[in-house]
Parts: C-alpha cells; structure tokens; sequence
C-alpha cells in the first residue's frame, strides 16, 4: 500500500509557520464582548492577528502524502528546518528560498488547507470553531501546546540524512487527531 501510495503521490507539501508573537502580548481584549478570533474572519485579521493564531505546533511541518482520493497521509518525519524541540522553523526568513515547497498561509492559501491538523488555529477559525485551552493565545503561554501534548516536541525526527523509501514507512495518525492533555486547573482562562 505504501509503495503504490507513493509512487502515485510523492511527498509533497510543507506549510510555513508564520512568526509566533505571543511573547508580546495583544492589546487586551476585556473591553470587547468576544476576542478577535471569535468575532472576525481570517479575511478580516490585521498582520499580528494572523500571526497569533499559529500555536506553533509544528505538526503543519510534517511530510505528507496525498491519496488519490484527496486523503491527506501525515508521518512523523519533520521538514529539514523544523527544530523539533520548539517546533519552530529554524530560518524563517530564507524558508521558501531553503524549501521551495514550502507555503506560506495566508487567508488565500487557506482555501485550499484541508491538509493542516484539526487543531490548526487557522483552520479553527476558517471552520468558525473555537480555540482550545492550549492556545497561546486562550492560555497565554507558549508552552501550553507542548504540554497538551498537541505539538510534535519528542513525536518525531528531522528528514535529514533519511531516504525517501525510509520516510515513507513512517506514516503516522497522531497528527491528525485532536486528542490532547486535559486543561489543568491553573492553565489559564478560556
Ligand atoms: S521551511 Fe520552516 S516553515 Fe516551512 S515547512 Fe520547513 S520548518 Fe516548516
Ligand atoms: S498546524 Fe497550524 S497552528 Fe500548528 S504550526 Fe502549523 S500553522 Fe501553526
């Protein structure tokens, strides 16, 4: 199954992770009823809006295949630049010039990101759900996405040094399930 998969799909996708700003806070949202991500579309969100709504996650990071059907395979293998222990893209800047297939979110590109994880802050909104506990954004604090055990910190390996034929036997479901570490009581409102 493996071998048919591929040699009809090739790996073929990564999405760039947009700059996670929540080390500087927004402005507060107390003097509004719902906050941004509740009351506006993704068309509708300023840069630093649309930035904050990545968890940083780093499951957007992963390879991928795609069956003919449209089914998106994930794997445990992680994009050359991924540093997986924060989950960041470890040269932001040069991305799509170091990996060209590498694409940028943005409200446009989203139309087409049936491939981001279910948890994806992006397409949370875009589905007009709400943010769970663990986002940044809902917790305040960065480390809640790893603590929930939803980004892919000590779930995967970098594809450097690995053929194609050994990230392909690498498929994996986690990245694609929204099963997560239950709130404790002290991580914050939301
Ligand atoms: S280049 Fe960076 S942002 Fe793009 S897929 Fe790789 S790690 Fe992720
Ligand atoms: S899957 Fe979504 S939330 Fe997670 S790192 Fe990628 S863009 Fe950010």
């Amino acid at each position: 199954m493996i071998i048919g998969l591929v040699s009809a799909h090739q790996v073929f996708y990564s999405v760039a992770l947009p700059v996670q700003p929540w080390s500087s806070p927004l402005p507060p949202t107390s003097t509004v009823k719902k906050p941004f991500w509740q009351r506006k579309t993704l068309e509708q969100l300023n840069k630093r809006e649309w930035e904050s709504l990545c968890d940083g996650c780093g499951r957007c990071c992963l390879n991928k295949y795609e069956e003919d059907s449209g089914e998106i395979l994930y794997t445990d293998v992680a994009c050359k630049l991924l540093d997986t222990q924060s989950c960041r893209c470890s040269n932001y800047r040069q991305r799509q010039k170091l990996v060209p297939d590498c694409i940028s979110l943005t409200p446009q590109t989203m139309r087409d990101m049936s491939c981001l994880p279910p948890t994806c802050g992006y397409r949370l909104v875009q589905e007009g759900k709400n943010l769970y506990w663990w986002h940044p954004l809902v917790s305040g604090r960065a480390e809640t996405v790893h603590e929930a055990k939803i980004s892919v910190r000590g779930r995967v390996v970098s594809e450097v040094g690995l053929s194609e034929a050994e990230i392909e036997v690498r498929l994996v479901r986690w990245p694609q399930t929204k099963t997560a570490v239950k709130r404790p009581k002290a991580a914050g409102k939301g």
